[in-house]
């Protein structure tokens, strides 16, 4: 038999998704009436009050003139990539299937750059149709697209992908330092500027991305600095001065027992210390920050429903009707090295003293698909709604939805 204790409401830390009448809300509607609303289970729900919320206090505390771009692929809905194109300063995107979303926005396409290691010719001739900047991961890529702006009679805009020789220092993903499939490698990019300035493209400035999912401030503020240090040196060998420097972004999200928020106040006042010395020698370049978890991660739930409840050798499972076929970072098999449970909350039982130990798992036959291990929560029952919090980056779009069969969930934007 379970485990079975009275004591106080064991929740997942949770912010901004308030309880109401014992059940969790999204933008003020609690869960089973979204459910109703939605129709089906599972889902994901997106609140765009706490992502304007996220937005509005980078702009509090980020340096004035620092433009803050949104990383698509963190969440491409197209509903949640509108919304982002009316609060931040610029898209950034990864292909053309990302590119037509972020162009029906209505975002100026100067403001849209796309990144990407393997652009084919058919997608470099249609972004430089659209006018977006192609962010150059290679000297060939270069000679594509100087040689399709020619036959379309466009000066294509261009940025050089650099990747550093140095990384970004405790994150989640490295994405430069070292040898890499992005960018250029920094020793290479003045003999590419060099022939850059032989053809017909409009040079627009550098994009270094060093990684992603970092929680410590120092190892962000020291790759910034460096990352503006590199484009400094790099910059003397371009046709122009560079319009914009893309620095990345990397801002992790808290995401397990242990992990600690981020201090915006204290990047804030260290990048602003960093743009005041970068702007003495480069006043007119842009400085830009991308970021898609940061924007975008803990605005969102996935939603599921047990669909039965059974022990197993003196263990508790509660099998719902969701799983890693859509979700499958908080199954921990995309990229993480060990599995973490994300925080779970069991949504229409908020106020629920009584708990017990479960495993909370999904409904495809793989011994991978784990949602919650060894979890105390409120005692569920089938029928019952189960939250994964911050869902709202690297959910649906990341997750192997073929696999085993089962429909799709549906996704909003409250
Ligand atoms: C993935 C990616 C991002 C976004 O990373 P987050 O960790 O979600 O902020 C930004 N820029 C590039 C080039 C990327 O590949």
């Amino acid at each position: 038999m379970a485990k079975m204790e009275k004591k106080k409401p064991v929740h997942a830390p949770i912010i901004g998704f308030p309880v109401k009448e014992g059940q969790l809300t999204v933008g003020g509607i609690t869960i089973s009436q979204l459910a109703n609303r939605i129709g089906s289970t599972p889902f994901y729900a997106y609140d765009r009050n706490l992502i304007s919320d996220r937005i509005a206090e980078m702009r509090k505390y980020l340096p004035a003139r620092l433009k803050l771009h949104y990383a698509m692929k963190a969440n491409p809905m197209p509903a949640v990539v509108h919304h982002m194109s009316r609060i931040v300063d610029g898209l950034d995107l990864a292909s053309v299937g990302e590119m037509a979303v972020a162009l029906d926005t209505g975002m100026d396409p100067a403001l849209i750059s796309f990144a990407g290691p393997g652009k084919t010719v058919q997608e470099l001739s249609q972004a430089i149709a659209a006018g977006v900047v192609l962010n150059m991961e290679s000297q060939g890529e270069m000679e594509n697209i100087a040689r399709l702006a020619k036959e379309q009679g466009i000066r294509a805009k261009v940025a050089i992908r650099v990747n550093p020789d140095f990384e970004l220092k405790s994150s989640g993903m490295k994405m430069g330092g070292g040898p890499q499939q992005f960018g250029v490698d920094s020793e290479e990019v003045p003999s590419m500027l060099k022939r850059l300035a032989e053809l017909d493209l409009e040079f627009i400035g550098f994009h270094i991305f060093s990684g992603s999912q970092n929680l410590r401030e120092e190892s962000l503020l020291e790759t910034q600095e460096k990352t503006l240090a590199l484009a400094v040196s790099l910059a003397k060998f371009a046709p122009n001065a560079p319009k914009k420097v893309n620095i990345g972004g990397g801002f992790g999200i808290a995401y397990f027992p242990g992990d600690k928020r981020l201090d915006l106040k204290v990047l804030g006042d260290g990048l602003s210390d960093i743009m005041a010395k970068f702007h003495e020698v480069l006043p007119d370049t842009e400085v830009v920050i991308e970021l898609g978890r940061y924007m975008v991660g803990d605005a969102g739930i996935y939603v599921s429903r047990v669909i039965d409840k059974k022990t197993s050798r003196g263990e508790v499972y509660l099998i719902t009707d969701g799983g890693m076929h859509h979700h499958l970072a908080a199954s921990g098999n995309f990229g993480q090295l060990i599995r973490k449970n994300y925080a779970v909350a069991i949504a229409n039982r908020m106020d629920v003293t009584q708990s017990e130990q479960v495993n909370i798992v999904g409904c495809l036959c793989t011994p991978l698909d784990r949602l919650g291990d060894k979890m105390t929560l409120p005692s569920a029952e089938v029928g019952d709604y189960v939250v994964l919090f911050q869902s709202g980056a690297y959910g649906l779009s990341a997750s192997p939805t073929a696999f085993l069969g089962h429909p799709a969930p549906k996704e909003v934007l409250v």
